[in-house]
């Protein structure tokens, strides 16, 4: 599990640039899920050797001048909440002021790692005396940077990695890692009570990494389940989960974490864009994912049925075409048993090995069924598939243009594969390498 690392501090002190400073490059470049990508404020870095989710809170200010004190307090409480690691940014050169000190205080009472980085000492000779007044706030990790101007940027990260040694990493249980992800009132925490009902024991539960996140583990049918976050989803704060962030943040962590997500949807409101967003997060994350029609008791089923119902949700969610669909109420328990043992099939799916000559086969025919297209007159022949890899299934196909080789084409194949292997609820990826 990766730890999390938030940026923190008033508006203005320069997050946000520090923030596309470090992801530079790296920002990854992600197909049309929708959402998902633009304005996001979260990424995945590395650094040395160490790999980490980086968190940027700019994003979360209101665009009023007006700025209200509470309103700063409460957004870094939300984001330090959290993170393992807080970088607790301020502006070198308007010097401490009253919103500095009140995060300063937030981030004491919360008792995280933090390191301070002065920012805007855009020249370190002539301006390092700027950086002695911030002593004062009381943290003893300390560094002077330029976010802008990419000034000892290399020595923060240096700092941020140090203090991974001092977060404990927590063991992985055995068992399949559920993360039960769904935009507020979908009936997330119903279904997790649902799941941890009397018919299952309740094995332990486990700390997590942060003192925040407590995972249950349970048994059905002898087989162990985590319910990842499970103290996270029932522990109700309807301003927090108002936030989208926030609910955002939350998924991601768990879903990071999971081996297998339930997306839930509330039936009578229908695929919204928020439950497109988070969907499209555990799309992003390639993890295998069962959609949930929660709610299922409340839709009059006289003229609605489950396969009308599954298309317009397919529709709305055309990057999870390989998802299945269940129809549950968490409420009065209707098909939650279902899930669970869809779960195993599903991460059966999602870890199946398909031998390479099976595969080939496979290939051959659909290539005479529908040839590889020429591209500008060009012949493209793909002369051998093996399968590389598993959780997600990976796929690698050799041919003499790995270049001319039509996305669609893939597509087709991809279609064919799974149409001959199945792999439902999994992603599945290609690359294409030159060979003859
Ligand atoms: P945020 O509100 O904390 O996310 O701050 P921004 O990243 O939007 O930056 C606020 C302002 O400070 C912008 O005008 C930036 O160009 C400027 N700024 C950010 N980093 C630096 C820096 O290292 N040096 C200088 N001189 N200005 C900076
Ligand atoms: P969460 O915010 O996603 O954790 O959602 P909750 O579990 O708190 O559920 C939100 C509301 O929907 C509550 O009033 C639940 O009682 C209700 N609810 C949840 N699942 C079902 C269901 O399957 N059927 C019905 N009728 N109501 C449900």
């Amino acid at each position: 599990m990766k730890p999390v690392v938030a940026i923190v501090g008033r508006p203005n002190v320069g997050k946000s640039t520090l923030f596309n400073k470090l992801i530079g490059e790296r920002a990854a470049i992600v197909k049309d899920v929708p959402g998902v990508t633009r304005d996001r404020l979260y990424r995945d870095i590395e650094w040395s050797g160490h790999e980490f989710l980086l968190v940027d809170t700019g994003g979360l200010e209101p665009n009023t001048k007006d700025y209200i004190m509470s309103k700063v307090r409460y957004q870094a409480e939300v984001a330090i909440e959290e993170a393992d690691v807080v970088v607790f940014i301020v502006d070198g050169q308007a010097g401490v002021t009253a919103l500095d000190e009140e995060v300063a205080y937030v981030l004491r009472k919360k008792n995280k790692h933090v390191i301070l980085a002065v920012n805007k000492i855009d020249n370190l000779e002539k301006h390092s005396e700027l950086v002695y007044e911030f002593y004062g706030l009381g943290f003893e990790n300390f560094i002077a940077i330029s976010g802008e101007h990419k000034q000892n940027l290399g020595d923060l990260l240096d700092l941020v990695i140090e203090k991974f040694k001092d977060i404990e990493l927590i063991e992985e249980e055995e068992g399949l890692r559920i993360a039960v992800i769904g935009r507020p009132n979908v009936g997330k925490s119903s279904l997790v009570n649902k799941l941890m009902g009397e018919e299952r024991t309740i094995v332990s539960n486990i700390a997590g990494t942060t003192r925040d996140a407590i995972d249950t583990k349970f048994e059905y049918d002898g087989n162990s389940y985590v319910l990842i976050d499970t103290a996270g989803i029932r522990r109700k704060s309807k301003v927090e989960e108002s936030l989208e962030y926030y609910s955002v943040l939350r998924a991601i962590k768990s879903i990071k974490r999971a081996n297998i997500c339930f997306v839930l949807i509330d039936s009578k409101e229908g695929v919204t864009d928020q439950d497109k967003r988070i969907a499209g997060l555990a799309f992003e994350e390639k993890k295998p994912i069962i959609i949930v029609i929660n709610k299922w008791d409340l839709v009059k089923k006289d003229n609605y049925t489950m396969k009308d119902y599954e298309k317009e949700v397919k529709d709305q969610l055309p990057f999870l075409s390989y998802a299945p669909v269940i129809f549950i109420s968490a409420l009065t328990g209707q098909r939650v048993l279902k899930l669970i043992e869809k779960s195993e099939q599903i991460f059966a799916e999602y870890t199946k090995k398909i031998t390479t000559g099976v595969l080939n086969q496979v290939l051959k025919e659909a290539m005479m069924l529908n040839p590889v297209p020429t591209r500008k007159g060009r012949v493209v022949k793909i002369n051998y598939a093996t399968q590389i890899r598993t959780a997600p299934p990976k796929f690698v196909l050799f041919a003499n243009n790995p270049d001319l080789l039509h996305f669609s084409y893939l597509r087709y194949l991809e279609n064919k594969i799974r149409e001959a292997f199945g792999f439902e609820g999994s992603p599945i990826e290609f690359t294409v390498r030159r060979k003859g």
